[in-house]
């Protein structure tokens, strides 16, 4: 049991547990969902420095002492795939895999995030050549395709891709329409009435720009467009994405990538971003979020999460940055 320090106690206190529970006019799903324990964690940053390894294996520790049926890993597994050479991209993907093994068999499922894109950057000196190169290292390690749905005691489970490479090798955070054309069709094949859970590492739905933003409309119109436009921080068509989600039942959206623990509802629906393990990328909490995971219980038509911290305390920590911040500085977590 980790000791209570403070930012644990403000996790319990303020992030405490929510519920959100079915409008009682959707329909019955087709198959009776069951009970379901899931634990999403996001945002591992694995890397040697800062101990990091020691906190995701501790993070998982606590994960397998609450026995979930399965795990989703939320994106950006190390760092930094994108942007360092291919030797260490390859000691950085061992480490993850080492590390995971430590949760003993349970079923994880994985979701890409922008620093699992081996080689992106041209000063790796990864070529697109390369059989590894951009989302073939995450096929590879992982043996799953970047997005796909899975059905589990009678819930549809959808993992989306929310990076896509440009030509010029940078990232843009949006579903293609190939994407696109894919999850209407996985949606219409759904049973209705089926509850769904959708995962996606950069946010369809997040508050977080107003959490740092001056109180200054200039200041505030111009981060807005350089937040919302198809690039960086959050996903630039998710529109196109929540207009799928009318007349299905999905019940929560998983997210990840701010490192932010927040909720936004929207049409009913939770858009869930957990606060990562990694806190402030392994040097404490990042905007008043501990480092953690989300753990969610689904049973009779309703889901009920909540944020859990691990302990973990960083060799190195640095201040929350969020009390510093003047200006809009967000970019890319
Ligand atoms: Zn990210």
């Amino acid at each position: 049991m980790p000791i209570l320090d403070r930012r644990h106690f403000l996790s319990l206190a303020t992030l405490a547990a929510a519920a959100h529970t079915l409008p009682a006019s959707a329909p019955a799903p087709a198959v009776s969902p069951g009970s379901l324990k899931l634990v999403f964690f996001t945002d591992t940053h694995i890397q040697p420095e800062l101990q990091a390894g020691e906190g995701t294996a501790l993070a998982m520790q606590k994960i397998r002492s609450l026995k979930p049926d399965l795990c989703i890993q939320g994106g950006d597994h190390c760092f930094d795939l994108a942007a360092v050479p291919r030797d260490r991209s390859l000691m950085l993907l061992d480490l993850y895999t080492k590390t995971e093994q430590t949760l003993n068999g349970i079923p994880i499922h994985h979701v890409i995030g922008n620093h699992d894109v081996f080689g992106r950057v041209p000063s790796t000196g990864v070529q697109p050549a390369d059989p590894l190169y951009g989302k073939k290292a995450f096929e590879q390690r992982f043996n799953t395709k970047t997005y796909r749905s899975f059905d589990e005691k009678g819930y549809h489970i959808i993992l989306l891709d929310s990076i896509q490479i440009t030509p010029e090798r940078e990232f843009d955070a949006m579903i293609d329409p190939v994407q696109l054309a894919w999850l209407a069709a996985d949606l219409a094949a759904t049973p209705a009435g089926t509850p769904m859970i959708v995962v996606s590492h950069v946010p369809l739905v997040s508050a977080a720009p107003q959490y740092s933003l001056p109180d200054d409309k200039a200041a505030k119109a111009a981060a807005y467009q350089a937040l919302t436009n198809l690039h960086g921080f959050l996903v630039g068509n998710a529109r196109q994405v929540i207009d799928l989600f009318e007349g299905h039942r999905v019940i929560a959206v998983l997210q990840g990538h701010t490192h932010i623990n927040e909720t936004v509802f929207w049409r009913d629906v939770p858009y869930i971003t957990s606060g990562a393990v990694s806190g402030n990328w392994w040097r404490g909490s990042r905007w008043g979020t501990p480092e953690g995971f989300t753990v969610l219980e689904l049973g009779a038509g309703a889901v009920h999460w909540r944020y859990e911290t691990y302990g973990w305390k960083s060799p190195e920590p640095t201040p929350d940055p969020l009390p510093s911040i003047a200006h809009p500085t967000l970019s890319p977590a």
